[in-house]
């Protein structure tokens, strides 16, 4: 490119200097060696290696080269030739560090061609800034070659180290050690996904926690029973001639253990099912009848215990989910009020408001700290351990309630009554029409 600016700027500058020349020869009518030099005379300095001035024929008339000066020989260089047949020509060429450059020019009178000027110029000066020019553009292209060559490579290797990094923690956290986190500084795509990771592997622990604390404890509920199992039966083995009132007694503890064991296992049964995922077709139930059936169940328990149990409602409460988990969730927290509230009265509710279906249990027992409130519908949280295992709780009631209520969008919320005593609401969204079951 730079080559070719070089051959243009030759081409005009040579071509204005043959045209001053054609110019000072324009007066003459014909060409001869004397009236040649006189015009070429007056011709300032150009600066050119060589001018010649021929006649028509192609004899020199004038060379300014002074030792083996052409003069008297036919001189029939290409561009001399193209300037007789009445055109204007030019060549340059660039070789071994310099610029040759050839123009020439016919010379007219009365638009008769009567001779031609061909100038040569041989330029060193120029090809060595062009030279110069082309190695400094090749040292600046090395340059910035090498340097855009190192910032992709640091570039590269700062994103193949995150991404070693991201991958050591997958292959971690795949192993099973949930705590191990991917620690990418910065904000691009990797850290992104880096973080992404890390609150997955957040929720991993904290269902992975879960699951261990909820085998420990279950294995823990269900080892105080059979401890106490053998316990009794070691001692009814031991004693030697054992009154039979002492058996019977031993015997009947066993009996309510083994019954508390049972318990146990079917609460479990029920949150796995629950947690599995497999959950029944919900169908249109209508709530009324199974409180009035619940309620003739429980009237039994209450009578036990000398408590009040009493219930309204009303009509046309439907709800989308299975006759068995609404009874479920009406006998739990009947159950619990009756449990925990020792003798005092309980008051079940039901009714439909802005398109919810309302149940609350009321009672008048001793109600639940505040501290304890957002955690007693975890799996087997008690507020007070003793008293829930001399009720014959498990700790897992509410936390079936809770979860059978959620797979049916409703809610469940426990809170305490002003003058004493707790109170458990349930809303599940209401159904419309449909055949109630
Ligand atoms: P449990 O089998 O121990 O009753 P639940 O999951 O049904 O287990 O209840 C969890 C805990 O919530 C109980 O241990 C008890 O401390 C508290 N609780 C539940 N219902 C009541 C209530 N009506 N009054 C006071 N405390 C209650």
């Amino acid at each position: 490119m730079s080559q070719n600016m070089v051959f243009r700027s030759k081409e005009t500058t040579m071509q204005s200097s043959v045209s001053v020349m054609v110019y000072s020869l324009s007066g003459l009518d014909r060409l001869n060696e004397e009236n040649v030099a006189a015009a070429m005379a007056v011709v300032e300095e150009t600066g050119l290696s060589r001018i010649l001035v021929t006649d028509g024929a192609g004899k020199v008339l004038y060379d300014t080269r002074e030792t083996g000066s052409a003069v008297g020989n036919y001189v029939l260089y290409a561009e001399i030739v193209q300037a007789l047949m009445g055109n204007d020509a030019f060549s340059c060429s660039y070789r071994n560090g310099a610029f040759r450059s050839r123009a020439s020019s016919p010379v007219l009178y009365q638009n008769q061609i009567i001779g031609s000027v061909y100038a040569y110029e041989y330029d060193v000066e120029q090809a060595a800034l062009l030279e110069g020019l082309q190695s400094n553009l090749l040292r600046i292209s090395a340059v910035v070659g090498v340097c855009v060559l190192a910032l992709s490579m640091l570039l590269s290797m700062a994103l193949t180290e995150k991404i070693s990094r991201l991958m050591t923690a997958i292959r971690q956290v795949r192993e099973g050690a949930y705590s191990h986190r991917a620690e990418i500084r910065g904000g691009d795509e990797i850290a992104q996904i880096g973080d992404a990771f890390n609150s997955l592997a957040d929720r991993l622990q904290t269902t992975e926690d879960a699951r261990r604390r909820f085998v420990s404890d279950a294995s823990h509920e269900l080892k105080t029973p059979l401890a106490a199992i053998r316990l009794l039966t070691d001692s009814i083995l031991q004693t030697d001639n054992m009154n039979r009132e002492t058996t019977r007694e031993f015997v009947a503890d066993i009996g309510m253990e083994a019954e508390r064991l049972s318990r146990i296992t079917e609460d479990l049964l029920q949150l796995t099912k629950l947690d599995s995922g497999i959950i029944q077709a919900p169908v249109v139930v209508d709530v009324l009848p199974v409180l009035e059936q619940a309620m003739r169940m429980m009237s039994l328990v209450a009578q036990e215990k000398g408590s009040e149990l009493t219930f309204s409602a009303e009509e046309g409460c439907l709800v989308m989910a299975t006759r068995d988990e609404v009874h479920q969730v009406i006998s739990n927290l009947t159950d619990n009020a009756l449990k925990y509230s020792a003798g005092g009265p309980v008051q079940v509710s039901l009714r439909k408001r802005h398109g919810q279906v309302v149940l609350s249990v009321a009672d008048r027992g001793p109600g639940i700290p505040e501290a304890d409130l957002p955690r007693i519908f975890e799996r087997f949280y008690r507020v007070d351990k003793a008293r829930s295992r001399a009720a014959g709780g498990t700790g897992l009631g509410l936390s079936i309630v809770s979860d059978t209520v959620k797979r049916r969008g409703g809610t469940v919320e426990a809170a305490n009554r002003s003058g004493g005593g707790s109170v458990f609401t349930v809303r599940w969204p209401a159904a419309e029409g449909g055949d109630a079951s």
